[in-house]
Parts: structure tokens; sequence; C-alpha cells
């Protein structure tokens, strides 16, 4: 059974990147058949937060991606200090001392030479004296995790094909912190064997810490799981804004965009599968497929969004969209104004129209002759104003803009809108010669 993961940590809300692959690794998950867990990758005491925990777990909700579990690295914190200890005895991971200080001046050293910044493996030189009298003097060493040099790390990465890295041209991992914290790069690999996570989707700013968890999985006696790595979301002007790293679920929803246009973008953005308003996700599932994913930067832009916003809301049926809409809108009211929505929520402007009131524009005697006209014309049917509009035009002799706009005018106040053919039942007989007399009164 694949398993696959969406593994945040929560030190913030989730942005357009974020759930992007929360989705695709959903979407894998669901194509296959298989698991897909949320892992939280909270061993960063000092920056997660319970609220982004939460925000999480609400945001996928909203957008539909339900995880079939849940797992915390939190509370997982045995499971890797046992392999911790499995790893030092083996020689994999060994301590050092160095300053944040130490080594940025270590860095600057090789950059000046114009020699990559890679780790001089200073500490392992350390003798057993030199270590103790660090710690007597109260310095704590962080740790890394050992490279084996002796052969190239390759994978076959499911969208960028053949990876091949040299791991003496990587810097030895810190993976645990001076204060005994871990960073994500051990717990993960330590979890994913644990979790049975077979397929690992990621942005492509993973593919060096991929080489180094190979190594991991090997070192903890596991083969690693099937690595993909997708070219990352940039901003319509090509590069990766700040913008875009900021812009999530709960922008989308305060603009009106419903998740369903999230996920459509999303699910085909930067594969050659062209972007179509699909609002049933099992049509998007049919075609997910990692071979479809370019190497090229996915474009992301806010007006392709709104547009497939658009097309998916003029898709909705009343059923799905019932309790968002005005009070007293009901199944005609919601078929009247659709086709005039980018949002749900312009739904309640457009109803105005029916329940008033409205404020008309100033009308020509002429027209305001017309409208007291169309006042005494108007009969109700199942049609009134096909029935109105077919009369007027053999009594007057008016047709097209002078047939229609006073008559729209009068009664909605606007010089557009949904189709007066279903809006004008909904007014109502009453109410729609009161307008037109009104109209035909005001001077
Ligand atoms: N917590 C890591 C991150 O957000 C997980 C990366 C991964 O998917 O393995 O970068």
């Amino acid at each position: 059974m694949t398993t696959t993961r969406f593994a945040p940590s929560p030190t913030g809300r989730l942005h357009v990147g974020n759930v992007r692959t929360a989705l695709h690794n959903w979407m894998l998950a669901k194509k296959a058949g298989g698991k897909f867990l949320l892992r939280i990758d909270d061993t960063d005491n000092e920056r997660s937060k319970e609220e982004y925990v939460i925000a999480i777990r609400e945001d996928l909700a909203w957008l539909g991606i339900t995880p079939d579990g849940e797992e915390r690295q939190s509370q997982r914190l045995d499971l890797y200090e046992a392999a911790f200890e499995r790893l030092k005895d083996a020689g994999r991971v060994y301590p050092a001392y160095e300053t944040a200080q130490e080594l940025d001046l270590k860095r600057k050293v090789l950059l000046g030479r114009g020699l990559p910044p890679i780790y001089d493996r200073g500490a392992l030189e350390l003798t057993e004296e030199q270590r103790a009298a660090k710690e007597a003097d109260g310095i704590q060493p962080h740790w890394r995790f050992k490279l084996d040099h002796g052969s190239p790390i390759t994978w076959e990465d499911g969208v960028r094909g053949p990876q091949k890295f040299d791991p003496a041209q990587l810097s030895d991992p810190v993976i645990r912190r001076a204060d005994g914290s871990w960073l994500y790069m051990l717990p993960s690999a330590i979890d994913d064997i644990d979790m049975g996570v077979m397929q690992v989707l990621r942005g492509e700013d993973h593919v060096s810490n991929t080489a180094v968890q190979i190594q991991m999985f090997e070192a903890l006696g596991s083969a690693p799981p099937a690595f993909a790595h997708e070219a990352l979301l940039v901003g319509r002007e090509g590069k990766l804004s700040k913008r875009l790293g900021s812009l999530g679920c709960d922008a989308f929803r305060e603009k009106g965009i419903e998740p369903e246009a999230i996920i459509a973008l999303l699910a085909r953005l930067g594969t050659s599968l062209p972007v179509e308003p699909i609002a049933d996700v099992n049509a998007l599932l049919e075609t997910f497929d990692l071979a479809t994913f370019g190497r090229a930067p996915a474009k992301f832009d806010d007006a392709e969004l709104e547009r497939i916003n658009t097309a998916i809301v003029h898709q909705m049926a009343f059923s799905d969209v019932a309790d968002r809409l005005p009070e007293g809108m009901d199944e005609a009211g919601w078929h009247a104004v659709q086709p005039n929505l980018s949002t749900i929520a312009e739904a309640g402007e457009w109803w105005r129209l029916v329940t008033g009131p409205i404020e008309q524009p100033g009308f020509s005697d002429e027209d305001r002759a017309y409208l007291a006209q169309a006042a005494q014309t108007l009969s109700w049917s199942d049609d009134p104003w096909h029935a109105l509009t077919d009369a007027l035009k053999e009594a007057t002799g008016r047709k097209g803009k002078a047939l229609f706009l006073p008559l729209r005018q009068a009664l909605t106040g606007m010089d557009h809108g949904p189709d007066m053919g279903e809006l004008l039942p909904l007014i109502g007989e009453t109410e729609a010669r009161a307008r037109l007399e009104r109209a035909a009164a005001k001077s």
C-alpha cells in the first residue's frame, strides 16, 4: 500500500506552495488507493506554535485534503533517541563544538578562495581529551551525520529523472542542536521508515537534502522511499516572490476563491496537462501522473485562479451553495444570478435587486411615458418579462435598447445584470408594478 505524507513545520500558516505539495501527496495516495498522512514536524520548540498546527488542520479540511492519520514529531522523541544511539555506536554521528561564528568564518574563508563551503570535519580531528576539555568548559556539542564518501549517491527521481551526488561535495549535516533538539532530517527519515512512507514528493529545494537522507535511510538499515522533487512555484513575473510565500487559504477565502478552484489549478500547474476548471477531484485524479510534471518553475497567476474560480462557481449546484446564499434566495434566485457571479458572495449584491430597495436613475419624459405604459401593460404569467416586452414592442414600435434598457433600469436600478426573464418573476408582480410606476412618476 502506498503511503505518502505532508510534513509541514508549524512555524507559520500554509502558503500556496505548501498547499500544492500537500495536494500532490494526497493525490498520489488517493490515486494508488493508499494512505496520506499529516506529519507535524514540530521538533523546533521555539518556533513551533499550536495555533499554526490548528490552522494547518483547518486549511487542509477546507481544501478537502483529508489526512488518513496525523503524527507529531514532538511525541516521537524516544524513537529518535534510540536511532541516534545506534548511529552513534556505528560511528555515523559525531559531536561537533564549533560556534556559529566559527562555522561562518570557515565558510567565508573557503568562499574567499573560490572553494565550495563544505564543512571540513574539523570536529573529527579532536582527541578524547580535547573533547573532554570542551565539555568541561561547559560547551555542549551539536551533532553531525557522517556521510560515507565511498560511492556516489544516486536515485531515480520521479520528476527529475536520474540524480547523482558526490557525497564528498556535501557537508555532513547537523542533525541535532546543542540543546538536544532535532533538525528535521534524521527524524524525518526515521518517521518515513516507521510509518511505511514509500513515496516522498516535495519541492526541489530539498534535492540535496534527499542525497543526505538516502544515506540516513541506509545507515538506519532501510531502503529509501521513492523520491520526487517538483519544480518550485513562482509568481507570474517568474520569480520566487515574497508575496507567494505568504499567500494562503485565509487570503483565498477572503477573495471568495472556492477550494475546488485552488485544487483544479494546483493539481495541474507545472504539468503538461491543461489547467481547466474541473470541480470534480476524481476527474483530476484520473489524469494525475508524475510523468506529466515539468522541470521548469510552475507559474502561479492570480488572474488564472480567478478565471477558474468563476468557471467553477458557474457549475455549482444550488444544493452545494444553499447555506451560503442570502436569506430568502431560492433555487430560482440562484439560477438567475449564477451566470453573473465570479464569487458566491456576489450573489448577495445581485439578490438586492430582487429584495430592494433599489435606486433608479432619472428618465426622460418620453421614457417615463413608456414606463407608465409598461406598468399598465404588465400582466402576470409564467413568463411575464417576455409577455411584457412583446406587448410593448407591438404597441410602441420600440426595439433593442430603447425597448429593454428603461425597463431594466426601472426594475433593477441598473444598466446590466442577470437575465430579466429570470429576475422579474422573483421581483413579483406587485413590486414590479410599483417600481415601474415609481420610475414613471419621477421627474
Ligand atoms: N518539515 C520539512 C519541511 O517543511 C519536511 C520536508 C519533507 O517533506 O521531507 O521542509
